[in-house]
């Protein structure tokens, strides 16, 4: 089967980009929680902290399961999410079905 070898080189560059990624948030989330002194920007920064922490934990969580080896699984019924979903959300844990039931 080539498509594991196809899998793994697709892999290997998710893992860089999210690492990317990572390290982009990590630093934006740096500048967000320096103290500028403004109560005003303080404020404002707040609903960005918490947007770019949930960020940094959907990249994280993705990264740990591409190193465990169950990256594209769905957490809930553990059905392979379809390649496509992955390419536009690289974050899902759930396949759609899963995902529809946990919104609604
Ligand atoms: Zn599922």
């Amino acid at each position: 089967m080539s498509t594991d070898t196809y899998d793994q080189k697709w892999h290997t560059e998710l893992e860089a980009t999210l690492t990317h990624e990572f390290e982009a948030h990590t630093a934006r989330l740096t500048q967000l929680t320096a103290d500028t002194g403004d109560p005003a920007e303080a404020h404002t920064n707040a609903a960005l902290i918490v947007a770019t922490r949930q960020n940094l934990e959907r990249i994280s969580g993705a990264l740990r399961r591409l190193a465990a080896g169950t990256y594209g699984n769905c957490e809930k019924c553990g059905t392979a999410i379809p390649r496509e979903r992955l390419e536009i959300l690289p974050h899902a844990r759930f396949c759609v079905p899963c995902q529809q039931k946990h919104n609604g």
